[in-house]
């Protein structure tokens, strides 16, 4: 009868009606939140193959939202983006972890870097790249510890405002390094003309290693490229001894990865540091 037919467009009305609510709930928290307590940063250590020594870390964002528990990065950041909020998220995270970097200079001689994930979007800004200046000098830090990861996309590579604004920042002395590198954009020419100082060699190609040897094979060839534009270089999602075998015997030496460590708390990060990496 008519009450039948009607439930599974009730039930699926519902379930958009769900998603939207936490879709908005989340926006809405997002805007408010501060970072400490629900919103946290953690620390993925970079690690020197030849000497084991930690060369600096990767700063991520961790959200366990009170009421729907932990949130994937990809999903707020993501969201974050859409919304605009990405803004105020990431001069948050330049704050705090420009903070922490103080305090590990000042009590640990702490001299690695710190890199932090810049989503495209703010490199459009120059307001974004004043407001980085303005908190390079409010902090006690040498801006040579501090990296910006960028992922590379057509359209970033196109836009002139980015650009100028990615030389800007780099004669403030912050180091720019190419994120998630291989995946995004085809042509490799830009690396000879783009203000870039490292390059982050994505998960994907190195999850080829021993499993598919024509991925091995572009692997080589990125390796090899990066070193003749006399570029630095680190492989992300290194998970076994393998693979650094590969990478180490290739003059891949810099690597991040669950193989060294997983991201680690603030605290446990500054334990690190402290008993000397
Ligand atoms: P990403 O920048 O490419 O970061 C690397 C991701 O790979 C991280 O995921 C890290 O936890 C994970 N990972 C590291 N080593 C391994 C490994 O050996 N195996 C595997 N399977 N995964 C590994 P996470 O923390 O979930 O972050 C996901 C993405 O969210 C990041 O990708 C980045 O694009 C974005 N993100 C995270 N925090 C921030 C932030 O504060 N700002 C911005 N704009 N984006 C962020
Ligand atoms: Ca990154
Ligand atoms: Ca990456
Ligand atoms: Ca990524």
């Amino acid at each position: 009868d008519g009450k039948n037919k009607n439930k599974p467009i009730h039930l699926f009305q519902q379930h958009i009606q769900e998603a939207m609510t936490r879709q908005l709930t989340l926006e809405k928290d997002l805007q408010n939140v501060s970072i400490g307590d629900e919103f946290s940063i953690v620390f993925q250590p970079q690690v020197k193959v030849s000497t084991n020594e930690i060369i600096g870390f990767e700063s991520l964002a961790r959200w366990r939202h009170p009421l729907f528990g932990p949130i994937s990065p990809v999903e707020f950041i993501a969201l974050a983006e859409e919304k605009l909020i990405i803004y105020q998220l990431t001069e948050r995270t330049i704050d705090y972890v420009f903070k922490i970097l103080e305090t590990r200079k000042r009590e640990y001689s702490f001299t690695g870097i710190v890199s932090i994930n810049i989503s495209s979007l703010l490199l459009e800004h120059v307001v974004f790249i004043e407001f980085v200046r303005s908190r390079l000098s409010y902090f006690d830090i040498n801006p040579k510890q501090i990296e910006f990861e960028i992922t590379e996309s057509v359209q970033l590579f196109s836009s002139e405002t980015v650009l100028s604004h990615l030389q800007l920042l780099r004669k403030m002395g912050i180091r720019i390094s190419i994120d998630d590198f291989g995946t995004g954009y085809a042509a490799l020419s830009y690396l000879s003309h783009f203000p870039v100082d490292k390059v982050k060699i994505d998960k994907h190609f190195i999850d080829q290693i021993d499993t598919d040897r024509k991925g091995e094979a572009i692997l080589k060839s990125i390796i090899s490229l990066i070193k003749n534009m006399e570029l630095y270089m680190i492989a992300e999602g290194v998970e076994t001894a393998d693979q650094i075998r590969f990478l180490k015997e290739r003059g891949c030496d810099h690597i991040q990865g669950y193989y060294v460590s997983k991201p680690l708390t603030e605290e446990k990060s500054d334990m690190v540091v402290k008993n000397g990496c």
